[in-house]
């Protein structure tokens, strides 16, 4: 027999719900297959981030190596955004670190700071990195349920790291991928908790720009203006239509962002200048209006899908931001064996849900992440094959 040529840690990463969706793209469908299972969003990178690129890239000063930290402009962008946005002071020198994206920050953040057999207390559903990290570090995961009420959620979190040596808790809203969000009071008590427990929370706010019904997300640095203890994960893949690009950054604790710092200059050599100088005019030139509209098209994009779910008897949690719908799966079924279905009989693209945790074992995520017109299309054919095919075949 061959021996297993990977590092064992590599194994707790199978069976890979990713590959899963790339093999079943592979295969038949009755339909032309619309994708709704990767969280990029559609469409272009707006036109005044393209034009920094393209005034930044021919200069020969840019082609070295960047600075490790990121740039000086880009820092001082993020840590104004920050003070006009939130009203919370960064100080661009010792709180703002330039990522190659949140994806690998947070990664690499998690590695810096974690030993083996601590604990890492994570949203169950959430985004894979959290859980992948923290089993690559060698820590015990324990997880909570980011769309419990806040005063369970408090309360779950309070038990949790009065039982076990929890060193960071890692917090995501709006959430990927239940579109959960929180009030600032909440986390005025969960700073209060980190406090006095003396753990690190990470904020994801990866989703910041995309809430619905007029609702408002805060950054928990409001709610821990000292800084102390916290750390948060800013992208531009989502707001900016920017996926691809690789740029982000972790804004917060001193201690933490010197110590990443150090951890990734060992890793990576940072992000080409001039995506670095488009990430500021993305921070400086976005007009108001096109937040606006963002908001306004995703909540749309929501709204239909979510109206042919209905039709189609599904049940899932109305989101109030992100870019997805978590939806639970008919009885008899499991999330492999629906998404295979939703796949072969309705064209109609999805991810397991157990690509969040094991609390998705029995759903999918659909991304929003198509024009209204194809989600329609998809809607229609979710319900044709829910309550006609799908039926028959019982
Ligand atoms: N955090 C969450 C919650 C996400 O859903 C994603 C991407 O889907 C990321 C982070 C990664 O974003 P980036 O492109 O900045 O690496």
């Amino acid at each position: 027999m061959i021996p297993y040529l990977g590092s064992s840690k590599l194994e707790h990463f199978r069976p890979d719900p990713f590959s899963f969706i790339k093999e079943l793209k592979k295969s038949r469908s009755l339909f032309p297959v619309i994708d709704l299972s990767i969280g990029a969003p559609n469409r272009p990178t707006p036109s005044w981030i393209l034009e920094s690129l393209k005034n930044s890239i021919e200069v020969t000063r840019y082609h070295t190596y960047p600075p490790q930290e990121g740039s000086p402009e880009l820092r001082r962008a993020i840590s104004d955004w920050y003070k006009t946005r939130f009203d919370v002071d960064l100080d661009p020198e010792k709180n703002v670190l330039v990522t190659i994206g949140t994806k690998e920050a947070l990664f690499n953040s998690i590695q810096a700071m974690i030993n083996q057999g601590d604990s890492v207390l994570v949203p169950d559903p959430g985004y894979p990195t959290y859980f992948d990290a923290s089993y690559f570090a060698g820590a015990k995961v324990l997880t909570y349920n980011p769309t419990s009420s806040e005063d369970i959620l408090i309360n779950q979190i309070e038990q949790t790291v009065k039982s076990y040596n929890v060193k960071i808790l890692i917090i995501n809203f709006p959430s990927n991928p239940t579109g959960s969000i929180v009030s600032l009071s909440f986390y005025d008590a969960l700073s209060e908790l980190s406090h006095k427990y003396s753990f690190l929370v990470f904020s994801d706010i990866a989703y910041i720009d995309i809430v619905f019904d007029g609702l408002r997300c805060h950054s928990y640095l409001q709610a821990n203006p000292s800084l102390t203890n916290s750390v948060e994960f800013f992208s531009f893949s989502k707001t900016y239509n920017m996926a691809g690009w690789r740029v982000g950054a972790m804004v917060g604790d001193e201690r933490v962002i010197s110590l990443v710092k150090l951890y990734k200059s060992k890793v990576d050599s940072g992000v080409f200048y001039p995506i670095q100088l488009a990430a500021v005019s993305a921070l400086k030139e976005t007009p108001d209006s096109y937040y606006k509209d963002l908001k306004e098209e995703y909540q749309r994009r929501r709204d239909k899908l979510t109206e042919y779910l209905i039709t189609a008897g599904l049940s899932f949690l109305l989101p109030k931001g992100a870019m997805y719908v978590w939806v639970k799966v008919p009885k008899g079924t499991d999330c492999w064996n629906y998404v295979r279905d939703l796949h072969n009989y309705a064209g109609i693209v999805t991810v397991p849900g157990i690509a969040y945790g094991w609390s998705g074992t029995d759903h999918v995520r659909i991304g929003l992440v198509q024009e209204i017109d194809v989600l329609s299309e998809a809607g229609r054919r979710i319900c044709e094959y829910h309550l006609n095919y799908r039926r028959l075949s019982q």
